[in-house]
C-alpha cells in the first residue's frame, strides 16, 4: 500500500510515563505504517523540560503558532512530590498553562461516544462539547477576611486619578471580602474561540452566565458575545446553518439535560470548570474524552482530556500487565491530522484520520476494549485486553479498512 503523503508537519509533543508508552504505540502501529508521518518533534517529557529550563515548552508554543496545528500528549505538571522524584532544577509551570498563555487559547472538551459506553443521561445522542474561559473571575480574586465591624468598598482610579466608589457592605461583625475583574480583550479572545470553534464543528453555540444578578460584570461577558458575534459572525453562523443562543445559566443547564446533545456550550471560568468535571463523568470516561486547544486566531492542539496515568506506569515498570484507554490519545492525532489535511486540501488524509475513528470504535463496539471500559460497559460479550492487545486489535481493524 502507497503511504499517505503529508505536505506540513504537524508539532508533536511528547510526555510522560504511561502516556509516554502509549503515544510511541501508536505511531509505530496506527500511523506510520500508513503515513508518511511528517512531524515537528519536541520532547515534552519531564527530563527534557528539566534540561532545557523548560524552554522546550515555550518553543513547542511558538511552533504551533507557527505551524497552525500540534498534537500533545499528556504530560506532568510538576508539585514538591515530582521535584523530588525528578531531581528537579525547579518546580515548572504546567505545560498547559505555558502553551495556552503563548495562544491566547481556549479550551473545548469533547466526549468520545461508542454504542455500550452509554451517558448517564438518558437523552444525550450526540456529545456535548464544553468551552471554559480560561482567565480571570475567581482563578485571580483579592480576598479580605473581615475579622470584626467595618466598611467595605469597591475603588477604582482611572488613568486621569478619577475614583468611583461603591460600598459592598457595611459589617456589624466578622465577614468576608472578594475582589474579582475580567478584563474585555479576554472576554473577546474567549468569544472568538468560540464562534471560530463552533463554526469549524458546525455546532450551535450555546453561551451562559448569570447576567441577571451580575448585571454590569456578566452583563459584560453577553454584550462582548452579542456584539461579536452580530458585527463578525452572523453571516457565516447562517450560511453555515447554525445558531447562535445566549441564555440565563440556570436555564441552560435544564435545557442541557433534557436534550439530545450536539451543541457546543461555552462558560465562564468557575461555571466550566465544575461542569466539565461533571461532563466527563455523565458521558462515562474521562479516557474517552479529548480536548482542544483553540485560539482566536484559529491555531489548534489536540490532547486527551486525562493525564499521564501514572498508577498504571508504576505497573508497567514492575513489569505488569496493564490495560490502558488509549482512545482519547488516539483521537487526539486523528483530530491534529484532520485539521492539517483540510488545511493542506489533502483528502486522503482526512479520510485517513476517518477511518481510524471508526476502526477504533468499532474494536470497542465488538467487545474488545481496556479494563476501564469493561466494568462500565452495557456490551454483554466483552473481552478485556491489555494496553498493547488493544492497539493491536484496532490496527487490525483499520488495516482491513484502508484493504492494506
Ligand atoms: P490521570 O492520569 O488522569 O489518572 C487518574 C486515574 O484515572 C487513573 O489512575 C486511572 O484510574 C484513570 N484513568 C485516567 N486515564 C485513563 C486511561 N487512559 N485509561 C485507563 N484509566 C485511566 O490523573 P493523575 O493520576 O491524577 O495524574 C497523573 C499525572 O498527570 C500528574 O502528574 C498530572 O500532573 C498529570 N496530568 C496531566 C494532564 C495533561 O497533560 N493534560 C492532565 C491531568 C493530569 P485507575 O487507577 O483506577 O485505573
Ligand atoms: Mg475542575
Amino acid at each position: 500500500m502507497q503511504k499517505i503523503a503529508m505536505t506540513t508537519p504537524l508539532v508533536e509533543m511528547d510526555g510522560d510515563e504511561m502516556t509516554r508508552i502509549i503515544w510511541q504505540m501508536i505511531k509505530d502501529d496506527l500511523l506510520l505504517p500508513f503515513i508518511d508521518l511528517k512531524t515537528e518533534y519536541y520532547d515534552l517529557g519531564l527530563k527534557k523540560r528539566d534540561e532545557t529550563n523548560d524552554r522546550i515548552t515555550v518553543e513547542a508554543a511558538e511552533a504551533t503558532k507557527r505551524l497552525g496545528v500540534a498534537v500533545k500528549c499528556a504530560t506532568i505538571t510538576p508539585n514538591a512530590a515530582r521535584v523530588k522524584e525528578y531531581d528537579l532544577h525547579a518546580m515548572y509551570k504546567s505545560p498547559n498553562a505555558t502553551i495556552r498563555a503563548a495562544l491566547d487559547g481556549t479550551v473545548f472538551r469533547a466526549p468520545i461516544l461508542v454504542k455500550g459506553i452509554d451517558p448517564y443521561v438518558r437523552t444525550w445522542k450526540k456529545p456535548i462539547i464544553l468551552a471554559r474561559h480560561a482567565y480571570g473571575d475567581i482563578y485571580k480574586n483579592v480576598e479580605i477576611l473581615a475579622e470584626g465591624p467595618g466598611k467595605a468598598e469597591l475603588l477604582f482610579t482611572d488613568g486621569q486619578g478619577n475614583e468611583t466608589r461603591r460600598v459592598i457592605h457595611e459589617f456589624d461583625g466578622p465577614g468576608v471580602i472578594q475582589g474579582v475583574h475580567n478584563t474585555d480583550a479576554s472576554i473577546e479572545g474567549f468569544a472568538r474561540s468560540c464562534f471560530s470553534y463552533a463554526l469549524d464543528q458546525k455546532m450551535d453555540l450555546w453561551f451562559s452566565t448569570k447576567d441577571t444578578i451580575s448585571k454590569t460584570y456578566d452583563g459584560r461577558f453577553k454584550a462582548v458575545f452579542q456584539k461579536l458575534y452580530d458585527t463578525e459572525y452572523k453571516e457565516a453562523f447562517e450560511e453555515a446553518g447554525i445558531e447562535y443562543f445566549y441564555t440565563l445559566i440556570d436555564d441552560a443547564v435544564a435545557r442541557v439535560i433534557r436534550s439530545e446533545g450536539g451543541m457546543l456550550w461555552a462558560l465562564k471560568n468557575y461555571d466550566g470548570d465544575v461542569m466539565s468535571d461533571m461532563m466527563a463523568t455523565s458521558f462515562g470516561s474521562l479516557a474517552m474524552m479529548t480536548s482542544v486547544l483553540v485560539s482566536p486566531d484559529g491555531k489548534y492542539e489536540y490532547e486527551a482530556a486525562h493525564g499521564t496515568v501514572q498508577r498504571h506506569y508504576y505497573k508497567h515498570l514492575k513489569g505488569e500487565a496493564t490495560s490502558t484507554n488509549s482512545v482519547a490519545t488516539i483521537f487526539a492525532w486523528t483530530g491534529a491530522l484532520r485539521k492539517r489535511g483540510e488545511l493542506d486540501d489533502l483528502p486522503e488524509l482526512m479520510k485517513f484520520a476517518d477511518t481510524l475513528e471508526e476502526a477504533t470504535l468499532e474494536t470497542i463496539e465488538s467487545g474488545k476494549m481496556t479494563g476501564d471500559l469493561a466494568i462500565i460497559t452495557s456490551l454483554e460479550k466483552v473481552e478485556k485486553l491489555n494496553t498493547e492487545d488493544f492497539i493491536l486489535a484496532i490496527r487490525d481493524c483499520l488495516a482491513k479498512k484502508l484493504g492494506a
